[in-house]
């Protein structure tokens, strides 16, 4: 099994590492990483500007290893087609220090850089720990090692695209393991105005809706103490939509002939 490995908090990031040690014990793995942190970039990709890449000395010994001067999105693009030439099983994405839950899949960087591996039609997992310091690595290592062994085994199917999140607790204090789904508005953005001597500026603060989330939803399980797997899906709407009144195509079609 050949695993791809890639994060949106910089090649050098130790969350990175403690997951390429765990998956190394399983598989060969190449590590390909934007150069910089991008936390919040989401599914982004570089189309208008060039993208380097660079080998880099590994942390893990005989890894082979690439930063990208670009997204956690286009280091899984280039990994895939031009610096392991086809030749991957699967796409692991993080270790993220903070959890990556609810509507935040649509902007993490951690989710987005394994979307690209499912999108590529391999199995992509992307993994977070709900603490920014100190994040307790190990348990998620190992959980995502053990999840890249179901997917050898065929014990899951390899069109799966999973974001798992740990409570950050010692193992004995990890009450569960629940396949959730993702939590609904489950974030504000705060905009906070300042001044910088010449101009009013905004800074975005997002958060957390403090409110009583359903039970088997990813923030649900973070707070219960127990380990979230979301499987996750690109089909953002059905269709055809349900919120849609009959005929309204048509009028709209109409309305616009008018002009
Ligand atoms: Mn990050």
């Amino acid at each position: 099994m050949k695993v791809l490995v890639t994060n949106d908090d910089g090649i050098f990031a130790q969350g990175l590492w403690t997951l390429v040690k765990a998956l190394k014990n399983i598989a060969e793995v190449i590590v390909v990483a934007p150069d910089r942190e991008q936390s919040g970039i989401g599914t982004a990709v570089t189309l208008r500007q060039p993208l380097r890449t660079h080998r880099v000395n590994p942390l893990v010994p005989e890894v082979e290893a690439y930063s990208v001067e670009g997204t956690p999105a286009d280091s899984v693009i280039l990994g895939l087609t031009k610096l392991a030439e086809n030749n991957i099983d699967l796409v692991v994405s993080g270790i993220n220090p903070g959890a990556n839950l609810g509507d935040n899949v649509l902007i993490s960087g951690t989710v987005g850089a394994a979307l690209q591996g499912y999108l590529h039609g391999l199995p992509a997992i992307a993994v977070s720990v709900d603490a920014w310091d100190s994040p307790r690595l190990d348990t998620a290592a190992e959980l995502a090692t053990l999840l890249a062994k179901k997917i050898e085994s065929n014990r899951l199917p390899s069109n799966i695209f999973l974001n798992v999140n740990l409570p950050n607790l010692p193992l004995a204090q990890i009450k569960g393991l629940e396949i959730t789904r993702l939590a609904s508005r489950s974030h504000t953005d705060e905009v906070e105005e300042g001044y910088d001597g010449k101009q009013v500026y905004y800074r975005l603060i997002r958060q957390t809706v403090d409110k009583t989330v359903d039970n088997k939803t990813d923030i649900w399980a973070m707070e219960q103490g127990h380990i979230s797997i979301t499987p996750l899906q690109t089909t953002l709407v059905s269709n055809p939509s349900p919120l849609i009144p009959d005929g309204l195509f048509s009028e709209l079609l109409q309305e616009l002939q008018k002009h």
